[in-house]
């Protein structure tokens, strides 16, 4: 990664309370152009939190996050814009169950975007080939396996054409079997360079897919390395502990 990369995202001493809880305790991270971010860290650690202040899900106590120079901590925020440009995949894939799969993908590109449908439908057909699915177009979310739905969840998120995409444990929820058709469809976006950061506890996946790590404990980053830095020798002993868990 060349010193002069666009930061598309820098967070700045990031707060986050629930009522007494602090959640997020000094968060200051960068996120460069075609860089593969993977936070690692505990469960209840804040990794979520993280995500979903970044997607303006969560309204913040204090610090800073800008997106190209934007304030998104600022009041005014057009989150329904700003999401356009950051993208976010969830543990339960948040399809809506009443739309067929297309009708899912082409809400955003034809209701937000105000895209052409011709144009918006043959991405979405020429995405939905890419995973398989083409063939699933017209089928309920009901009809389709967890992975099938994971699948077409990051597709939706791809057809905004965002700048980012945040996934949250986007394989928690899946039979084992179906973990790896998810995780090629996460490897193939890192190598066409899809800026993304990655909450996961496969930590194979987070070694292969990760340009760094983040590791929090607490409602802090504990430490930042390269995955096999941090694979082989982290830093810290809390990261070691962690890391003992999936031996
Ligand atoms: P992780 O994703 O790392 O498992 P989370 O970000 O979900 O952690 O949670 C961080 C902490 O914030 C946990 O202690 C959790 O219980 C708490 N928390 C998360 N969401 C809420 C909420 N909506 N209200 C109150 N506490 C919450
Ligand atoms: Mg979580």
């Amino acid at each position: 990664m060349s010193e002069n990369t666009e930061i598309l995202l820098e967070v700045e001493n990031l707060q986050k309370f629930f009522g007494d809880r602090h959640v997020l305790n000094g968060i200051s991270l960068q996120v460069k152009r075609g860089e593969v971010t993977v936070i690692l860290g505990p469960s209840g650690c804040g990794k979520s939190t993280l995500l979903r202040c970044l997607n303006g899900l969560e309204p913040v106590q204090g610090g800073t996050i800008h997106y190209l120079g934007q304030n998104l901590t600022g009041e005014h925020v057009n989150w329904r814009e700003i999401r356009q440009h950051i993208g976010m995949v969830f543990q339960n894939y948040e399809l809506f169950p009443h739309m067929t799969v297309i009708e899912n993908i082409l809400l955003g590109p034809l209701k937000a975007q105000k895209r052409d449908s011709k144009e918006a439908l043959q991405q979405a057909e020429t995405l939905l080939d890419r995973v398989g699915l083409l063939a699933r177009k017209n089928d309920y979310p009901r009809q389709l396996s967890g992975g099938q739905k994971q699948r077409i969840a990051i597709v939706r998120a791809l057809c905004m054409n965002p700048d980012i995409i945040l996934f949250d444990e986007v394989t928690a929820s899946l039979d084992p079997e179906m973990v790896r058709e998810v995780l090629d469809v996460i490897l193939g976006l890192a190598n066409q360079g899809m800026t993304m950061l990655i909450v996961t506890h496969e930590m194979g996946f987070a070694r292969s897919v990760g340009d760094r790590i983040v590791f929090m404990d607490q409602g802090k980053i504990c430490e930042i390395a390269d995955p096999e830095q941090f694979f082989t020798e982290p830093a810290t002993e809390r990261a070691q502990q962690f890391l003992n868990i999936f031996e």
